[in-house]
C-alpha cells in the first residue's frame, strides 16, 4: 500500500490513545515499581512509558499466551467440542520494530502447511503500533544485521518515530488505517523537513550498534550439515537447560500440548510454552529420545534459525537480531557468539582445501 506519513504531536498523544482505548484494550511498556519496563495491559495512557531502549521480556505472549485453552471437550456418546479461545481486540503500542518482525515470522509459520487457528485469531484482533528505535540500541542488540530494525519497511500497522516534540506517523496496513481513521483529525500532514528528520536518524542508526553478527557463513556451514557434531557437542557442553534463550526470543515458537480434566467431567485441551533445549521436548512415548545430547539440541535449534531450509519455507532466517539470547545466557550461547564460534572453529579445522579431501 501507498506510504502515507502525517504527524502526531505529542500534545495530542494522550487524546489519541485515550480514545483508541474507548475500541480495544491497549498493552504497551510500562515501568515497574522497580524500574524495570516490561509489556502489560495499560489502565491509562498515562501509563505509556515512551522512552524504553528496549525490554528483556518480548510482547509476543500477548499473541501466543505462555497458557491458553484452545478447546474443551467431551466423549460421552458422542465428541462435542466447543472452542474457548476468544481473543478480544487489542493494540500493542510501542513494540520495537524487531518485535514486529519476529511476530510476522511466527505469522509466516504459524499459517504454513497448517493454518494455526488460534495465533491467527490473536493476531487478526492486533494492530501493532511500531516505535523506532533512534536512541542508541542496547549493546547487545543486531538488528540491523537482521533487516528488522531500527525501524521497519513494512510488517507494521502503524510505526511512530520520535521527533521531538512530535511523532512521524506512518500507516503501514489497513488494519493500521482503521485503527487510524477514526482519530485521523488529530494528525497533521508531514513536511519535507519532517522525512529529512527521519531520514537523518536512519543514517546515524548504522553506526550506533556495538554487536554484529556475521551470520552467512555459518548459514551456509549449517545449511550444508558441514558443522562436525563435536562443535555442537562442545557447545552444548555448556548448556543447562534453563530455557531463557528460547522464552525470550521472540522468533521461538515451541509448545507443547495437555489435556485438563475439569470438576465437570469435560476435558480442555491446553497448551503451554515449551523449549526445543529441553530433553523431553523430543522425547517420544517409547522413551527414544532422537536428540538425546545437549550437542544436538543446541544444533537443532541453531539450523531451526539458520538454515537455507527454514529460510526459504519462512522467507527470513529466523533471529531478528534482538539480542535476548545473549543476555539471558549466562553461558555464552546466543546466536552471535555461537555463529562466530562457528565461522572461526570451521575455519582453523575444516579450510576449504581439506574439505575437499574429505569428500
Ligand atoms: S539460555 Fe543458554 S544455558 Fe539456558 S538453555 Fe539456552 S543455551 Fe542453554
Ligand atoms: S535468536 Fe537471540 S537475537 Fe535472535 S531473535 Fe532470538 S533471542 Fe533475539
Amino acid at each position: 500500500m501507498k506510504k502515507d506519513y502525517s504527524i502526531l504531536k505529542k500534545s495530542d498523544v494522550p487524546a489519541f490513545f485515550a480514545s483508541l482505548a474507548n475500541e480495544m484494550q491497549l498493552i504497551g511498556p510500562k515501568q515497574l515499581f522497580s524500574g524495570d519496563v516490561t509489556f502489560d495491559v495499560i489502565q491509562s495512557h498515562k501509563d505509556i512509558y515512551w522512552d524504553y531502549g528496549h525490554v528483556v521480556y518480548p510482547p509476543k505472549r500477548f499473541l501466543l499466551p505462555h497458557f491458553e485453552d484452545m478447546f474443551r471437550y467431551t466423549c460421552d456418546q458422542e465428541i462435542k467440542i466447543e472452542p474457548t479461545c476468544n481473543p478480544q481486540p487489542q493494540a500493542i503500542v510501542g513494540i520495537r520494530s524487531c518485535d514486529v518482525a519476529a511476530i510476522r515470522f511466527q505469522e509466516n509459520f504459524f499459517s504454513y502447511p497448517i493454518v494455526d487457528p488460534y495465533y491467527k485469531e490473536h493476531l487478526n484482533n492486533t494492530v501493532l503500533f511500531n516505535l523506532v528505535c533512534n536512541t542508541p540500541p542496547k549493546k547487545e542488540c543486531f538488528c540491523i544485521c537482521c533487516d528488522s530494525g531500527p525501524w521497519l519497511e513494512s510488517g507494521f500497522d502503524v510505526q511512530l518515530t520520535d521527533l521531538g516534540d512530535r511523532f512521524l506517523y506512518e500507516v503501514g496496513s489497513d488494519k493500521g488505517e482503521k485503527a487510524t481513521e477514526p482519530r485521523a483529525y488529530m494528525l497533521l500532514p508531514a513536511t519535507p523537513a519532517d522525512i529529512e528528520a527521519r531520514r537523518q536518524i536512519e543514517l546515524q542508526a548504522d553506526s550506533r550498534f556495538q554487536t554484529v553478527s556475521y551470520v552467512a557463513k555459518a548459514i551456509n556451514f549449517i545449511s550444508a550439515d558441514e558443522v562436525p557434531a563435536k562443535i555442537w557437542e562442545d557447545l552444548g557442553s555448556t548448556c543447562f537447560r534453563c530455557g531463557a534463550c528460547t522464552n525470550l526470543c521472540p522468533v521461538c515458537t515451541c509448545f507443547t500440548v495437555d489435556d485438563r480434566e475439569e470438576s465437570d467431567g469435560t476435558f480442555t485441551r491446553c497448551r503451554s510454552w515449551d523449549s526445543c533445549q529441553y530433553a523431553g521436548f523430543t522425547r517420544e512415548a517409547s522413551g527414544h529420545n532422537p536428540r538425546p545430547t545437549f550437542g544436538s539440541r543446541v544444533a537443532r535449534r541453531f539450523y531451526h534459525k539458520t538454515s537455507y531450509q527454514y529460510i526459504i519455507r519462512d522467507g527470513r532466517h529466523g533471529c531478528v537480531g534482538c539480542g535476548r539470547c545473549i543476555t539471558a545466557c549466562l553461558t555464552k550461547l546466543g546466536l552471535p557468539d555461537v555463529v562466530k564460534r562457528i565461522r572461526r572453529e570451521m575455519h582453523e579445522f575444516l579450510p576449504p582445501k581439506e574439505k575437499a579431501a574429505e569428500v
